[in-house]
């Protein structure tokens, strides 16, 4: 993350639109983009009164920046998931803040949920892969049989203790956040945005948060997996929501003209092969965590499949999109009133 900096300068866009309403009130329309979090974010939303888009920009950002180096990565040393793999065979554990201990609560429960299809604990196996930096190159070796059979035998969220305030992880076992840390953000954001400003779209990676008035409409373009650049559909709605994405599309290389794509399966230690090319569930924003929900349940339902990963995330009241590897797409019911495909 040491070139941050230099991506963020290339990378910022600013555009804010100031308009002046009939009874003098100055409304402000706010466009950003930056690099946070290793991915692109981007900001749309109206305030009202001068200088205050600016303004919440700035602590929009820095929650990103703060988010991830204080909290979720496992890169920065600084960041709370780092310590915590760096005290993995302690038998006193690690202490964790209020904070985490409500993500980690979380992510267990859908581990335990998806039977594992989403694990937090898949840190060892993703390591290994490095799909990040070969996805950088986009060619790469596979790990060997003995070295994913390593990196599985240290990981599954059914061997990490959360208790008391404190986190026990057994040796070798690493947490990687990654599937969730977006949605995360999102929920931070939503908070942020939620008194102060209208109209508001924050795109994280593949991960959106929607914030409108009641009956005021969004429309949300869903990549098309089998051409990035392009678009499969649309998905319309109302008031506010929280979209995430999953797909074979985002980070992946290639080993002996085979694709490597980053969303692991924790029953085989490779990348998922489910039939799915690309996944999107839309969420409410009711209950707090539905962020990290949303994006969490995106890479469990990619590994699932479509049968059981539709039943599970029905569970949580989730609507869902699949895109399949033959092109054709699976809707649930909700979400094909709100579809409208190219
Ligand atoms: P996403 O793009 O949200 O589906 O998240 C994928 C990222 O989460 C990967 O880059 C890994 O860091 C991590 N990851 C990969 N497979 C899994 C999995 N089965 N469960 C939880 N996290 C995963
Ligand atoms: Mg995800």
């Amino acid at each position: 993350m040491q070139n941050r900096r230099l991506l963020k300068i290339s990378a910022v866009l600013a555009l804010a639109a100031v308009l002046l309403t009939g009874c003098g009130i100055i409304k402000e329309e706010t466009n950003e983009t930056d690099i946070l979090m290793g991915t692109v974010f981007s900001v749309k939303y109206t305030t009202e009164g001068a200088g205050k888009g600016q303004k919440l920009w700035n602590e929009l950002e820095q929650t990103g920046t703060n988010l991830d180096d204080k909290i979720l990565s496992w890169r920065s040393e600084e960041a709370e998931i780092a310590k915590i793999n760096a005290s993995a065979g302690s038998e006193e554990g690690y202490p964790v803040s209020e904070e985490l201990e409500k993500y980690l609560a979380e992510c267990i429960e859908v581990s335990e949920r998806t039977g594992g299809a989403f694990d937090i604990t898949l840190g060892s196996l993703t390591q290994l892969w490095n799909i990040d930096e070969k996805a950088l190159v986009g060619e790469g070796n596979i790990p060997s049989d003995e070295e994913i059979a390593k990196a599985l035998d240290c990981s599954g969220y059914k061997k990490i203790r959360l208790e008391d305030h404190r986190i026990y992880l057994p040796e070798g076992l690493g947490l990687d956040m990654g599937a969730v840390g977006k949605g995360i953000y999102l929920q931070k954001a939503k908070d942020i945005l939620e008194d102060k400003a209208l109209q508001a779209t924050v795109s994280a990676g593949g991960s959106i948060l929607l914030c409108r008035e009641d009956g005021v409409f969004w429309r949300v373009g869903i990549v098309d997996p089998f051409n990035p650049s392009q678009v499969y559909g649309t998905i319309k709605g109302r008031g506010n929501a929280y979209i995430s994405t999953s797909g074979d599309y985002e980070r992946f290389f290639f080993a002996d003209g085979e694709k490597y794509h980053h969303i692991l399966d924790s029953k085989t230690g490779f990348p998922a092969d489910s039939g799915i090319k690309s996944v999107t569930i839309v969420m409410n924003t009711d209950y707090e965590m539905n962020g990290l929900i949303s994006d969490a349940l995106s890479t469990a339902v990619f590994v699932l499949g479509e049968e059981l990963g539709v039943l599970h995330a029905k569970r949580y009241g989730a609507e869902v999109l699949i895109i399949r590897n033959d092109g054709s797409y699976y809707a649930t019911d909700k979400m094909q009133s709100m579809l409208e495909i190219d």
